[in-house]
């Protein structure tokens, strides 16, 4: 049984830190909302008061937190995980933030004696609540296999994929992935069918050949139908775009149509979609298409 402080009991946090009592270890949660922290107290986990509370005797902490300035203030601020874990705790970052944050949170982690991963997930709340989460995780190979027995209560792909901030990169392109192939289906949907052509049955067609994808497998259905509730908002993919667009001006690298992918998440956030499902991006082209 491994002492587990959990920060961060959202939509994602919640049903993993449900997980991880459910797999016998001791974890004692905070978060900002006291609702979040009651969910995690009916699944069989302990309350904290504070960040200090849930890292006090940790052996582990994990944060699952919204973006950057949450995790600087969180991990790095006063009173937060490096204020209060003792030498030799592993802290586990989950969100979705910029790399470089991740390796400006291990070099200050690393002066304490806090071993530190960046370990950012995919697989939405569906993949949250199964423990079938992908994690892409960086930082040193030793703390990777301390962290596995946790992870693997978690998520069904869990693979190091490098140093420091490396499995924030891998994030990065995976949000620039998922979101260009959203808007591409969108794209196919409202050519098909301005074109009065049936779009669920040519996109049942395209699923079977070389444009076949899980986003097709998963939410054609639901696209053609227009039901846009999250899953995942276009606000936080925004969030993501921009963490994508700032890696690749960090690696110094030029990525046009992840500058396009991003521009559509932001006109979706700028219409008023934000609150909306990713795949809402539909509704970005239906707009500039007069439809
Ligand atoms: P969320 O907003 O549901 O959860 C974040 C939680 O952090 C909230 O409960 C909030 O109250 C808490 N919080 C914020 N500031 C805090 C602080 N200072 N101290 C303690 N608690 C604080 O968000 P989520 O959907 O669970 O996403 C969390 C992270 O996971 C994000 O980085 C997101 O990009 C990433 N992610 C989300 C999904 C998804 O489908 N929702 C999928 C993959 C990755």
């Amino acid at each position: 049984m491994t002492t587990v402080g959990f920060i961060g009991l959202g939509i994602m946090g919640g049903p993993m830190s449900a997980h991880l009592v459910a797999a016998g270890h001791d974890v004692r949660g905070y978060d900002v909302h006291a609702d979040a922290v009651a969910r995690l107290v009916d699944a069989g986990g302990t309350a904290a008061r504070d960040v200090a509370g849930a890292v006090a005797g940790a052996d582990v902490v994990i944060t699952m937190l919204p973006n950057h300035p949450q995790v600087e203030e969180v991990v790095l601020g006063p009173g937060g995980v490096l204020d209060s874990a003792r030498p030799g705790t592993l802290l586990i970052d989950m969100s979705t933030i910029r790399p470089e944050t991740s390796i400006a949170v291990a070099e200050a982690a690393t002066a304490k004696e806090v071993r530190v991963l960046d370990a950012p997930v995919s697989g939405g709340e569906a993949g949250a609540k199964q423990a079938t989460l992908s994690v892409m995780v960086g930082g040193e190979e030793r703390d990777f296999a301390d962290a596995r027995p946790l992870l693997d209560a978690l998520g069904k792909t869990i693979v190091h994929v490098g140093p420091h901030g490396a499995g924030q990169v891998v994030k990065a392109a995976n949000q620039l992935l998922v979101g260009g192939i959203y808007g591409l289906v969108g794209e196919a949907i409202v050519l098909m069918e301005a074109s009065g052509v049936d779009a669920k049955t040519g996109l049942d067609v395209l699923a079977g050949g070389l444009a076949a994808n899980r986003i097709l497998d998963l939410k054609r259905e639901s696209m053609v139908a227009r039901q846009f509730q999250p899953g995942f908002r276009i606000d936080l993919h925004h969030k993501d775009m921009g963490i994508a667009l700032a890696a690749a001006r960090q690696a110094d690298v030029a990525l046009p149509l992840t500058g396009l992918v991003a521009q559509l998440v932001a006109a979706g956030r700028a219409m008023g979609y934000g609150s909306l499902d990713h795949s809402a991006l539909l509704k970005v082209t239906e707009q500039l298409s007069g439809r």
